[in-house]
């Protein structure tokens, strides 16, 4: 589903280049659940930017769904720390939005809204929000607005989901409530799902595949297997094979800050 070969990336920054990637490699297949960890600044987001085709490389290849990436991709949802609700937009006319900007949706909207509403109804319900439709998003705890933010970015069925921190701006019970709603809407739809994330716990309960990055520039330089059964349960975060993991996962990282 993805596959980035080589690729470098510098910035333009004020003082001169800031090269951000440099000799990044790293594959994900369809409907497999990746994960990047690294420390800050190791170029997380410029992945994501990457991929998205927001960003162009400087030098090496991104390909998404077999194609090379020359601008945006349209099957691509997105969410991120922010959960980036517009406040005068109910919770609904919020997740319809992405309906009223890509195509095929757009041309369609106001022939198929009621539809388009089930569809949002059906999502609400699978993140445990049934019944918040009508609100609006200051109505709501940051949690809500989070499950909110994960519907907008499904609505229109992408077939890729890239997470950018989705969960870090809440407190440890919520965010772990959101593992499990994450964990049941992927066994769900089936997408391919890139989560960038500073929690290795977070990483290691929800991914097939946690990709570790060095620091800036940064490149991958471990893909680590996590093979526990699924479903997973929360439980399974207090089991040694867990822990010992997320423990190797933060030796590596504090290594690769030290330089
Ligand atoms: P991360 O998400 O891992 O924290 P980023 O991808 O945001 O890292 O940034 C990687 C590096 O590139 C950082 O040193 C950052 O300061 C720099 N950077 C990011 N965006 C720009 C930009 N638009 N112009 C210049 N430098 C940038």
């Amino acid at each position: 589903m993805i596959s980035l070969k080589d690729v470098s990336l510098a910035y333009a920054g004020r003082t001169g280049p800031v090269l951000a990637l440099e000799g990044t490699t790293i594959n994900v297949g369809r409907g497999e659940f990746a994960a990047v960890v690294g420390p800050s600044g190791c170029g997380k987001s410029t992945l994501m930017k990457l991929v998205t085709g927001l960003v162009k490389p400087t030098t090496g290849l991104v390909a998404v769904d077999g194609a090379p990436v020359t601008g945006p991709v349209k099957m691509a949802g997105m969410a991120f720390q922010n959960a980036n609700l517009l406040p005068w937009r109910t919770v609904t006319d919020n997740i319809l939005l992405p309906l009223e900007i890509v195509e095929p949706y757009r041309g369609k909207f106001r022939s198929n809204r009621a539809e388009y509403v089930a569809k949002v109804e059906d999502l609400l319900a699978t993140v445990g929000l049934k019944g918040f439709g009508d609100r609006f998003p200051w109505e709501l705890s940051g949690g809500m607005q989070q499950r909110a933010s994960l519907c907008r970015s499904l609505i229109h069925e992408p077939a890729l989901l890239m997470l950018d921190e989705p969960f870090a701006a809440l407190d440890a019970f919520t965010r772990e409530e959101l593992w499990c709603v994450l964990r049941d809407v992927w066994q769900r739809l089936k997408f391919t799902v890139v989560l960038v994330t500073h929690d290795l716990r977070e990483a290691v309960f929800l991914a097939d595949t946690v990709h570790v990055m060095s620091a800036r520039p940064g490149r991958i330089i471990e893909t680590r297997d996590v093979s526990f059964s699924r479903p997973r349960d929360l439980e399974v975060c207090y089991d040694k094979a867990f822990t010992d993991i997320v423990h190797d996962l933060r030796n590596q990282i504090a290594q690769v800050r030290k330089g």
